[in-house]
């Protein structure tokens, strides 16, 4: 049993469709996230049970359940889409942990819905287990992210290139408001729906915002740490498409997402983005697109519209020294330096140093407490000169061991359990997982993963 409350499903009709799961063949169980059910107060045992496992699949619709897809529309790679919406996932409802938080249960993979234009409504097992790796991986280290409740084997064939095995991803987040979602009412000129959206979100994620204008600060703060937090790890969401950009600051929507190896600032992995306009580099800038796109849904809502245009592009444009802070802190951190220290020189000077030789960017600052660091160059000495500046700063290795992970999901890793899974052994999946849920757990029989890819093991590009 769950107890669901589903206050998205109260809101006026034209929010969303209601649609229940489509069944699949046969439903087996990869993964049940044990961390994050006792989080949210639910029961192991019903989820694991065929019961459990039918909700999971979406082979049964739960009592208090709602089941619904959400509308959306969304920049995609700088191109308006005034509908996208939920095409391959539903919505099941609300739960509302013990700690009095509200999260979203929603199934991704769960078959065709109203939004699902050509699409088969499907997902692959490949992308589901690496979202739940991925995601969790970013929980362990802090980052505001969505999560992955369960991962199940639906029996049946999905086409993409070739035929592969189909699974359904359960995932769960503080909720999946979108900038896209203010854009689908925006380019209707429905203000009635964005202020009924607007109050939703408030009272949802920002209940201390008063009004439209100090939501969008807040999106604006919260996006601010959430993107410099995803560079301090060297993160590419890969497809920061403002449906991909939740309200909530939680990194939403794993696709061809990856972590460097080697450091350089125009990594991209995406094979679908040809320009670069999504690469690592790039994220904060986009960070700040994707925000004005929402600044303009907001302006309506504003009063005197002079008056709002200004105030809102005032807003939007805190982004940049909001974010300037937080890198400052994190690459800080990375450094074992605190916030009195002046971190950013240094930072940087390391990183063109990593970025002229690839040194692999998070064994470099891993190494940086245990001396390792030294053995990623292939020509020390420009990285001896920075090491012998940077120790008379002092750096406390505490604070350096808790902002560096020794591991990540590394593409060739996620690529080798997925190969695995889909070959019915689940061994690499789950002890990857585990690797990369205590990412700075000092332990021998990890080692292997914390390991940068061969030459032949590299994974260049990432596919959705
Ligand atoms: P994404 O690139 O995953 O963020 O998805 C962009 C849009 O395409 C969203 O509206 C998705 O719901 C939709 N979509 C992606 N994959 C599928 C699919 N296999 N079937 C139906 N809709 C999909
Ligand atoms: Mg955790
Ligand atoms: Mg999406």
């Amino acid at each position: 049993m769950i107890p669901f409350d589903n206050s998205y499903a109260r809101l006026p009709q034209g929010f969303f469709a209601r649609v229940a799961p489509t069944p699949v063949a046969q439903p087996c169980l990869l993964a049940l996230n044990t961390g994050l059910v006792q989080r949210l107060g639910l029961d192991t045992e019903w989820l694991s049970n065929s019961e459990g496992v039918a909700m999971l699949a979406g082979n049964a619709v739960p009592e208090g359940a709602e089941p619904i897809a959400q509308a959306y529309a969304g920049h995609q790679f700088g191109g308006f889409v005034p509908q996208l919406g939920d095409g391959r996932a539903v919505l099941l409802g609300e739960v509302v942990a013990p700690d009095g938080a509200r999260f979203d249960i929603q199934l991704k993979g769960s078959g065709p819905t109203p939004f699902s234009r050509r699409g088969d409504g499907r997902a692959w097992m490949g992308p589901v287990l690496r979202e739940y790796i991925v995601s969790e991986f970013m929980h362990a280290m802090g980052v505001p992210t969505t999560r992955a409740l369960a991962a199940v084997a639906t029996g049946e064939t999905v086409w993409r290139e070739s035929g592969l095995p189909g699974a359904v991803l359960t995932r769960v987040a503080s909720s999946h408001i979108r900038v896209g979602t203010f854009q689908y009412f925006a380019v209707r000129g429905q203000e009635d729906a964005l202020a009924a959206l607007t109050d939703h979100v408030i009272a949802r994620h920002y209940p201390t915002a008063n009004g439209p204008l100090s939501l969008l600060d807040h999106v604006v703060a919260r996006q601010a740490e959430t993107i410099a937090h995803w560079m301090a790890l060297g993160f590419i969401h890969g497809v920061m498409n403002t449906d991909n950009m939740a309200v909530s600051g939680e990194t939403i929507d794993y696709g061809p997402c990856a972590f460097m190896d080697a450091y350089h600032p125009d990594t991209v992995f995406s094979s679908i983005d040809r320009g670069g306009r999504y690469a690592w580099a790039q994220q904060p800038q986009i960070a700040v697109w994707n925000l004005a796109q929402l600044a303009t849904c907001l302006i309506p809502l504003m009063g005197e519209r002079d008056a709002a245009i200004e105030a809102a592009t005032k807003s939007v444009h805190s982004f940049a020294p909001l974010y300037q802070a937080a890198w400052k802190r994190r690459f800080g951190e990375k450094l074992g330096l605190t916030e009195a220290s002046d971190a950013q020189p240094l930072a940087e000077r390391l990183l063109t140093i990593m970025a002229g030789q690839r040194a692999d960017f998070t064994r470099v600052f891993a190494g940086l407490s245990d001396g390792s660091a030294r053995d990623e160059f292939a020509d020390p000495e420009a990285f001896d000169d920075w090491r012998s500046e940077w120790q008379s700063q002092r750096p406390d290795p505490d604070l350096m061991r808790h902002a560096n992970p020794r591991r990540i999901p590394r593409n060739h890793r996620i690529e080798e359990a997925i190969a695995a899974a889909v070959a019915d052994d689940l061994t690499p999946f789950r002890r990857l997982f585990d690797a990369v849920i205590h990412p700075r757990d000092d332990r021998g029989d990890w080692d292997d993963l914390g390991q940068a890819p061969q030459a032949d093991q590299v994974v260049h590009q990432t596919f959705c």
